[in-house]
């Protein structure tokens, strides 16, 4: 622990969150704050100690209309404006959140309980997240030429309208980043809905991107509740697409919810990522990206690797030194840099999480570490680093998403029985593999069934690259011009280059 940078963190913190505690915080509507239409508000909780952060306006019905409705009427100028314009204004978003960056982090840790070490690096991600995109913003409309011998093809891009952009609580700034910034770029509208248990960086991001120029109404946010604000956007017909990331469960609702406005929707969803580890491979730094990849974040990330599916040649002792590295994780106060494991989101979430502990005991797996609930100071949200041993690829803490800081260890005899046991859920998000044999990499990378598969890597992200999953867990890709086939229509004009034959009807 790190007592003297803990203080020192929370007294900066105390100076950041008075604006939290002393008035609710409002939705940001058309360049303007707005409480809610009835005045209502929810409490919005620290879980480091429990306390309450303070109150947020409860986005209704009407609320969303409101901000539905400034998206609309912002859309044609902001569509309008020339790309370069815009790729200037978005650099100056980027701007602002590197200099506020350190004060985004310290909240951001303080809402959700996400350890600052990586907190701080998030916030930078999501400056990154604009500078990307501002730079695709002057091409973004850019299309192909298709001729054709008598005709003429070509296609270009247009923004689809004012879309909807809902996201859930595990780093809550860059992930909002990620979705807002390529929906700017292309040109379109926006009307974003944060989670419920984070919504203060979300509060911090709208204010900076005006700050920084962002015409009125070209991004609004609306607080409040999944089942009515979130429920309310998804219905609304001003909005042409939504952009969701969230459980997979919650996907399938909007799926249904947009259907009657036939929705065009984006949904990057839940994971249950398999790490597979061969005898063949640096063990050394398959272990370090083992614990990394779910201990990290507290497990509360859609792309950690939640299964180790390692091979019973080497199981035993990669075991051994896995359950003396979890051990060893440090668990404490999300502000003290030392820190590797901070509380869950919510008290909610933990129960959700230590139910797991439970479960698998009934079926038969061994706890090997860890396995309680745990606490700082008597309060938090707090759990212990887990490892299940002893698991098959059946039980349900080796099928089901924890979203906490709990892995599963299932053992494999060949490359066939590490593919079967890694497809072998509904999801297919990412997949990671460590092995010495170049082919075997090809085969796994071709087999496995998901989106993303980093072979002898940790999650290493490439922004023009493509993310997303497949199966249960999600539709579409995000990253580089992927994300623009998404916030955009494509329109192909055909023209005839000379008098091709035109078949006629009805002769005189
Ligand atoms: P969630 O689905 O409960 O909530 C996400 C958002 O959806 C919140 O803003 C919530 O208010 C809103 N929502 C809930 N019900 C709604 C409804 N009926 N209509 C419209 N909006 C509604 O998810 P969560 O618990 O906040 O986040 C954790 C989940 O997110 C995990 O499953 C995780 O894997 C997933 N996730 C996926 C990715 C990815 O890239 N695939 C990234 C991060 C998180």
């Amino acid at each position: 622990m790190n007592a003297v940078v803990l203080e020192e963190n929370l007294q900066k913190l105390s100076a950041l969150i008075d604006r939290f505690s002393k008035s609710p915080t409002l939705h940001f509507i058309n360049g303007e704050h707005l409480a809610a239409t009835d005045e209502g508000t929810f409490a919005n909780f620290s879980p480091i100690d429990d306390s309450i952060i303070g109150e947020v306006a409860a986005g209704t019905m009407e609320d969303v209309e409101k901000a539905c409705k400034a998206a609309e009427n912002a859309f044609d100028d902001w569509a309008a404006m020339p790309g370069k314009q815009r790729r200037d204004l978005l650099h100056a978003i980027a701007d602002a959140i590197e200099a506020s960056a350190e004060q985004i982090a310290l909240v951001e840790s303080y809402d959700t309980g996400q350890a600052l070490r990586f907190m701080a690096k998030a916030a930078i991600r999501g400056a990154e997240n604009f500078r990307f995109f501002a730079d695709l913003a002057p091409t973004a409309r850019d299309g192909l030429s298709l001729p054709a011998p008598q005709h003429m093809n070509y296609s270009s891009r247009q923004p689809i309208g004012p879309v909807g952009i809902i996201t859930p609580w595990n780093t809550p700034f860059m992930l909002s980043t990620w979705k807002i910034a390529p929906a700017l770029a292309a040109g379109c509208t926006v009307v974003h809905k944060p989670a419920e248990w984070s919504p203060c960086t979300a509060a911090l991001l709208v204010e900076i991107m005006h700050e920084a120029g962002l015409p009125a109404g070209v991004a609004n946010t609306v607080h409040g509740l999944g089942e009515i604000a979130g429920k309310a956007l998804t219905e609304n017909e001003a909005i042409k697409a939504i952009a969701f990331v969230g459980e997979s469960s919650t996907g399938s609702a909007i799926m249904k919810q947009g259907a009657d406005t036939l929705k065009r929707v984006h949904f990057e969803l839940g994971g249950k990522n398999p790490v597979i580890v061969f005898d063949d491979a640096d063990l050394h730094r398959a272990l370090d990206a083992v614990v990394f990849m779910i201990y990290s974040l507290n497990g509360e990330r859609c792309t950690s690797s939640s299964r180790l599916l390692i091979q019973s040649t080497i199981a035993e002792e990669f075991v051994a030194r896995l359950k003396d590295r979890v051990a060893a994780l440090k668990v404490g106060h999300p502000l003290d840099p030392d820190t590797e494991v901070g509380p869950l989101i919510h008290s909610k979430h933990r129960e959700k999480v230590s139910s797991y502990f439970e479960i698998a005991e009934k079926e038969g797996a061994t706890i090997a570490i860890g396995g309680k609930c745990a606490d700082l100071d008597g309060r938090g949200c707090f759990v212990e680093p887990t490892l299940f041993t002893n698991v098959t690829s059946t039980m349900r803490i080796a099928q089901e998403e924890i979203f906490g800081p709990v892995l599963s260890v299932i053992e494999f005899e060949d490359e066939a029985d590490a593919i079967a046991i890694a497809n072998g859920v509904r999801y297919g998000l990412a997949a990671y593999a460590w092995t010495g044999d170049s082919g075997r990499s090809i085969r796994l990378a071709r087999d496995l069934e998901v989106g993303m598969v980093w072979i002898n890597s940790e999650n290493n992200r490439h922004l023009p690259s493509p993310f997303g999953g497949m199966k249960a867990s999600g539709i579409g890709r995000d990253g580089g011009d992927y994300s623009f086939d998404f916030y955009m229509e494509t329109k192909n004009v055909c023209i005839a280059t000379n008098e091709h034959k035109i078949p006629t009807l009805a002769r005189l």
